[in-house]
Order: C-alpha cells, then structure tokens, then sequence
C-alpha cells in the first residue's frame, strides 16, 4: 500500500523583478515600525514533538522535512545576515526546528559573531551540554531554553519525545556555567497541560539569576489544534505567582521586546510573560524571519513568504538583495494578532517548527 507523504511548506513568493532602489534611509514599514530583529531557522527538523508546536500526528514518520539541498548553507546565511544588518538588524536569534540539530552550529555562530549584532539561539535544550562552551567560544552571547514543566511525567507527555527534565536543566546549567547567562527559560503554558505547574516553575528559577518566561499557547500554523479556551492569559500567571511572591512590573529593555518583564520585591530576581494572544505586542513588532530554505517572513503568521535564496542562487548581488528586502519591509503591514478570532485560527498558516520560533 502506498503511504501518506505529508508536506505543509508553504508557497513563496518569487523576487521582484525590479524592486525599488534602497536609498539608505531610515527603514519602517507602513507602521512606522523599523526593522531591528532577525530570527533565522537553520533547520526544520526536531527530536521533540511538542504538542502544540510538532504534534507527532502530522510529524510522524511520513512527514517530508526538507531535503539538504534545499538549506540555505551557512555562507548563504551569513551573507544575508550581513545584508540585514546592513539595513539596521540589531539582534539575530538562530532557531529551528531544534537548531542545535544542524551539523557544526558553531561554525556558523563563528561566522556571524563578527557582524556585531547581539546573537541569540532558542534550543529545546537536548544537547545544550554538549554544545554550550563551544557555542560560547565562538561568539554566541545567549541561549534561551524552552522547559515547559519540571514535572516528568507532565514534561514527557508535552515533549511527546519521552525526553526527561534532567538533562534539560543540565544543559541550562552548562550554559550559565559557560557564561551565556542569563539563560532565559521559555515555558507554553497551556491549559490543563501544565497550567498547575507554573508556581513550582517560578519559584524554581526565583534567585537563581535565571529567567523564566510564560508563553501564551499560540494559533501558530495549523496542526496544534489551538483553541482559545486552551490559552491561560499572562495576566492569570502573574496573579498566581504574586499571590505568593509580590511582584511589580519593569520597564521594557528595548523598544519592541516582546516579553512583559515583572520583578519579585524581595529582591529574588525577574520574570517574563509574553502575552501574544490577550495583549497583542504587533503596534512594536520589529522582528522577521528567515526560513530554513532562505524565504523572507514578516510575521508569524503570515501565509507567503519572500524567495531570497533564489536571488541568493540565482547570482545576485548584495545591492539587489538589500533592494529586495527593503521593499519588501517598507510594504509590511502585519498586524495578526491584534486581529485574531476564532476564525482566523483556522486559516493556513506556516509552521513555527518551519519559520522559526
Ligand atoms: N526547538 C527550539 C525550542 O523549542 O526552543 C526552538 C524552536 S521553537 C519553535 C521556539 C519557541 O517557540 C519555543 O520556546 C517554543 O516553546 C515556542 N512555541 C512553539 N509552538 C508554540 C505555540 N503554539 N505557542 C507558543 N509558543 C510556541
Ligand atoms: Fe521542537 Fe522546539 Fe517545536 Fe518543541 S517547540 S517541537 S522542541 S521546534
Ligand atoms: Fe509581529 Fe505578526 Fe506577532 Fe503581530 S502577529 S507581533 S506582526 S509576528
């Protein structure tokens, strides 16, 4: 019997043929916002299946990642990269898929380093021990870690991987060891998941110098089966932990950062909530991302994206390609989730495992 091959990459769009020539002004988009964060996913592969990102369902065996060929090589990225930061990209975050899963990492964070825009990678953690003194030596300046409880059972039921805490937390531990801290700890709280843990997960990282972040579930792509009623607001998550802990809130680091940053009064550190779906941050969103096959995306959740790798493959050069991205940023217009509805949840939208968390 023949088997089911699934495929949920999406279309892109072709570079224009003429795009406008950049002038070198300020860059906004049609919201006044400018362009200030990079994200780039080196891979759509992961050995996790968490259930609202890779649900093992539709990422199971006969699920088609992309073939190598299709990756954007690591000279590819880091010329883009240079590109970007050209145009005024102050922050590069490599994601995935699981990006420590890409072959030699390093060599590409060593390739980056230099542009000297801060650099940043999200891992689910796995093989952080192994990697975070090399990551660190070849000029990574922090790691976020998503751990989304420190209950066994509850963790291995949402990595669906069966993968346990321990070595997550050693791999946090490697890398503040390494001096990558402070480590921020991502943690998706979704209802009746592991909503019941997030005390124990804030009072676990309170004065360790640490940070942990509560993340709103998100209607990203559209495999999860994302329901609002599944969504604990941020708002609930400070009130349970300031019940215990009092807490205030802090100023933003940075125009456009996308977690609330709330501190313990006592003394015992911060946390972060980031609150995509009851308090929609789009007004500040300076971010974009790089696919892993080198498409341009304006938004998480945007339905196309922008080809550079066949500009990339095709011989252009950097004026054209900065041409091209700049178009494409003075055009933007996203807005989604000061717009989501229930319906809007349902529409097809790219996977965040593709895009780049
Ligand atoms: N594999 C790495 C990891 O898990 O950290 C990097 C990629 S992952 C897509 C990036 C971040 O997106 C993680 O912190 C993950 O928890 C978060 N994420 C994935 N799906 C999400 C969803 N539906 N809602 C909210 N956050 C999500
Ligand atoms: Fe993998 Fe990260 Fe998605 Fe989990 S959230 S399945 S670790 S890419
Ligand atoms: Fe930015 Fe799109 Fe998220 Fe709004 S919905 S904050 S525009 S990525």
């Amino acid at each position: 019997m023949q088997q089911k091959v699934i495929s949920i990459q999406p279309e892109t769009r072709p570079p224009e043929a003429k795009p406008p020539r950049y002038d070198g002004g300020p860059l906004a988009d049609t919201r006044r916002r400018p362009m200030r964060d990079l994200r780039i996913s080196v891979t759509d592969r992961c050995n996790f299946r968490c259930v609202y990102c890779m649900p093992r369902e539709v990422f199971d065996a006969n699920y088609k990642f992309l073939p190598h060929d299709a990756l954007l090589s690591f000279e590819e990225i880091a010329r883009l990269a240079r590109v970007f930061v050209g145009l005024g990209v102050k922050k590069i975050r490599l994601t995935g898929g699981e990006p420590l899963l890409r072959k030699d990492l390093a060599k590409l964070v060593a390739m980056l380093a230099p542009l000297g825009a801060e650099l940043t990678l999200t891992t689910n953690g796995s093989t952080l021990a192994k990697h975070a003194r090399t990551l660190k030596d070849a000029g990574l300046d922090r790691v976020t870690v998503s751990l989304d409880s420190l209950d066994e059972a509850t963790f291995r039921r949402m990595n669906d991987a069966d993968f346990p805490v321990a070595k997550v937390l050693d791999g946090i531990a490697a890398a503040a060891a390494a001096g990558l801290a402070p480590v921020k700890i991502n943690m998706v709280v979704k209802r009746g998941m592991n909503d019941g843990q997030i005390l124990d997960m804030a009072r676990h990282w309170r004065n360790s110098g640490q940070i942990v972040r509560f993340i709103e579930f998100m209607d990203v792509g559209s495999t999860n089966g994302w329901r609002m009623d599944d969504v604990v607001p941020s708002g609930a998550v400070v009130r349970i932990i300031g019940e215990h802990h009092p807490l205030e809130p802090l100023e933003p680091n940075y125009p456009g950062e996308v977690a609330g940053r709330w501190r313990y009064r006592d003394g015992g550190g911060e946390i972060g909530v980031i609150s995509s779906v009851t308090q929609a941050f789009c007004g500040s969103c300076n971010r974009m991302r790089l696919s892993t096959e080198g498409a341009l995306y304006t938004c998480l959740f945007a339905q196309q994206g922008h080809d550079l790798k066949a500009l990339l493959r095709g011989g252009a050069g950097d004026e054209r390609i900065r041409d091209q991205i700049a178009a494409v940023w003075r055009r933007r217009a996203n807005r989604y989730s000061e717009l989501r509805t229930a319906q809007t949840a349902g529409l097809p939208k790219v996977e965040m495992s593709y895009i780049g968390g």
